[in-house]
């Protein structure tokens, strides 16, 4: 197995005035990703969370929205009657339906729940499970429409930091002909991992990490939870589901590990003060070599005075950055898994 785990310091020195103008040095940490060889900068100084934000306000302004269950059904779109003749999918309390805005070929959005808002430990496997067998069914039948859609994602964007207009718990279930930056990066790289190797880099990465035992945090059926080496985001959680890469092949058991393993971290952030969060599954078609995997990172709170956690270095440097060394973030979580 050639799965490396490098890292580079970069101490600075200089007079501090905290210190009595004394030198120190203070430490960087670049990891290098084992797959991707892509760069990630560990700051583990950001500012921290000003405690619990009350939404009520937010909540009372915008409640009523096109999600809520009086609306969800006068006033979403419809799907073309070749791939979905009843125009909505529903499971449970989850309503799958095209986006209004997409932003790709096949742009949808699933409705998680009634409520109109949920504090991260009110969100509960069962509306995972619902919502994920919604979007995995969007896939399944837009891909027998229209096969050439190899490359989706379903998404979660919560509340504004993490980029989403609507309070309203959703997903967004986009399908394309062409993969995102972060698929073909995926792709490529398992793949000429696999060439090199003659082995599939998820499997050995879990092999690797179980036995290292510092950012592994559980397996829960088919499907394994860890903290990434170098992480690309704040607090990031990954799940690599063994088998297939797409989610079309999911059974209901690896969708309810799914649902509990994005539950439990939900469950951490919420007692670390946050409150919004992104998570993507990349299921991408027929490529052997690449196996199911799902990232969740949290973003910076809503709260006054909002900070921003995407600087310069992420938007324009292509440097993405950690607040937390994944070993202290893994041994913080596991708890929220058992
Ligand atoms: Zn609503």
């Amino acid at each position: 197995m050639e799965i490396k785990f490098e890292r580079i310091q970069l101490p600075s020195d200089l007079i501090s005035p905290l210190k009595g103008f004394e030198k120190i040095s203070v430490p960087t940490e670049v990891r290098i990703d084992p797959l991707t060889k892509r760069r990630s900068r560990i700051i583990t100084w950001g500012l921290p969370s000003k405690g619990k934000f009350d939404f009520s306000q937010m909540v009372e302004e915008s409640k009523g929205c096109f999600f809520c269950p009086e609306n969800v059904f006068l006033k979403t779109p419809q799907f073309l009657k070749e791939i979905v003749p009843e125009g909505r999918i529903c499971i449970g309390k989850a309503v799958g339906f095209p986006n209004l805005n997409p932003v790709g070929t096949y742009g949808s959005v699933v409705v998680l729940c009634h409520e109109h808002f949920l504090n991260l430990d009110q969100f509960t496997p069962e509306i995972y499970k619902e919502g994920l067998s919604v979007a995995i069914e969007i896939i399944r039948k837009t891909m027998a429409f229209d096969s050439d859609i190899r490359y989706w994602q379903i998404s979660q964007n919560f509340l504004l930091p993490a980029g989403s207009t609507i309070l309203h718990p959703h997903l967004q279930v986009i399908g394309d002909p062409i993969p995102t930056n972060e698929m073909e990066w995926l792709v490529n790289a398992s793949s000429s991992y696999h060439k090199r190797n003659k082995t599939i880099y998820w499997n050995d990465l879990v092999k690797i990490e179980k036995g290292l035992g510092k950012r592994y945090i559980t397996s829960i059926g088919k499907v394994h939870w860890f903290v990434a080496y170098a992480p690309i985001g704040f607090n990031e959680v990954c799940g690599s589901v063994e088998g297939p890469g797409s989610v079309t092949t999911l059974g209901k058991e690896e969708i309810s590990s799914l649902a509990k393993g994005i539950v439990s971290t939900l469950k951490y952030y919420e007692a670390k003060d946050l409150n919004s969060f992104n998570f993507s599954i990349y299921s991408i078609c027929d490529e052997a070599s690449y196996q199911l995997l799902t990232r969740i990172i949290s973003r910076t709170p809503i709260q006054p005075y909002y900070l921003n956690d995407w600087t310069s270095f992420e938007v324009l440097q292509s440097e993405l950055t950690s607040n937390i060394f994944p070993e202290e973030l893994c041994r913080e979580i596991r708890p929220y898994f058992a």
